[in-house]
């Protein structure tokens, strides 16, 4: 059983659909005072309504993790707001389907800046305040694509997921003076909006694939991110973790076809 949240205050991107809001959920439910972030004002409100409706302490911010101005400010309210900041959960992030043939540069850099700079930015926005706090947690959200895999039509997404980790390892050296620590989770297939937006076809293939044969529920990564904050993961840092259902495991369909 791990220690509970009550109080501490925690600021989820993306927290509006999906993982993020599976996140949310989580910390919410273990006392925690969250913020959720994302573009979209109508999402926000409708998550934050509905998790506060189950007990939550949830508020909402309109942001955008590329822009920099918009980070900061959001951070800097919900740490005003909440009593400081003691865990940024670096999530929100995209992932269109283009080939590099057809891929512009432009394309690339929208994808780079709102999964790989707005890591960077989120953990620059949480330095004072777990320097204030005395401690902090980032946990950032990275995928197995990219790292571990790789799938036609990803390449920019697949660089910005293993660019993060990249970005991790060094800032769990410099975030260890401010008693902070940064970690990752790497989701496999998790049943969110975004994913659905694939298709049933592509659904319908990567269940086959993995071995526990069901896609990811965003608890399960909500869950794990939950861990990196706690308490009693204070001595873990520059990590990952791959949640997937051990799709990552087969070297062949075959080999899973009549487990
Ligand atoms: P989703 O359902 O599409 O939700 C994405 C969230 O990010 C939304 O709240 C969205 O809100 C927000 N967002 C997107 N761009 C933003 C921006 N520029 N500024 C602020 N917020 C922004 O996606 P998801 O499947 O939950 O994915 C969440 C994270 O998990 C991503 O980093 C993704 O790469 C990673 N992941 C997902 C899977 C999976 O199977 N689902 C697997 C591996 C990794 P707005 O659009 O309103 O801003």
């Amino acid at each position: 059983m791990l220690t509970p949240l009550t109080g501490r205050s925690v600021i989820v991107t993306g927290g509006s659909k999906g993982i993020g809001r599976g996140i949310a959920k989580v910390f919410a439910a273990r006392g925690a005072r969250v913020t959720i972030a994302a573009r979209g004002e109508e999402a926000l409100r409708r998550t934050a309504d509905e998790l506060n409706a189950a007990g939550g302490r949830v508020r909402w911010a309109v942001c955008d993790v590329a822009d920099w101005e918009s980070v900061r400010r959001m951070v800097d309210e919900a740490a005003e707001v909440q009593g400081g900041l003691h865990v940024m959960c670096a999530n929100a992030g995209i992932f269109p389907q283009v080939k590099i043939v057809s891929m512009t540069p432009d394309d690339w850099d929208h994808v780079m800046a709102t999964n790989l700079r707005s890591a960077f930015l989120a953990v620059k926005a949480a330095i004072p305040h777990f320097e204030k706090a005395g401690g902090g947690r980032v946990v950032l959200t990275s995928s197995i694509t990219g790292p571990v895999t790789g799938y036609p039509g990803w390449s920019h997404y697949g660089a910005s997921k293993a660019g993060q980790l990249g970005f991790l390892r060094t800032a769990a050296m410099e975030l260890a003076r401010y008693n902070a620590t940064i970690n990752a989770v790497m989701p496999g297939n998790i049943i969110t909006e975004g994913l659905q937006d694939l298709g049933q076809e592509y659904l319908d293939q990567m269940a086959a694939s993995i071995p526990l044969k069901r896609l990811g529920s965003v608890e399960d990564i909500g869950h794990a991110a939950l861990f990196f904050a706690s308490d009693e993961a204070a001595y873990i840092t520059g990590q990952m973790l791959v949640i997937d259902g051990g799709q990552i495991i087969p070297e062949s369909l075959a080999a899973i076809a009549d487990i």
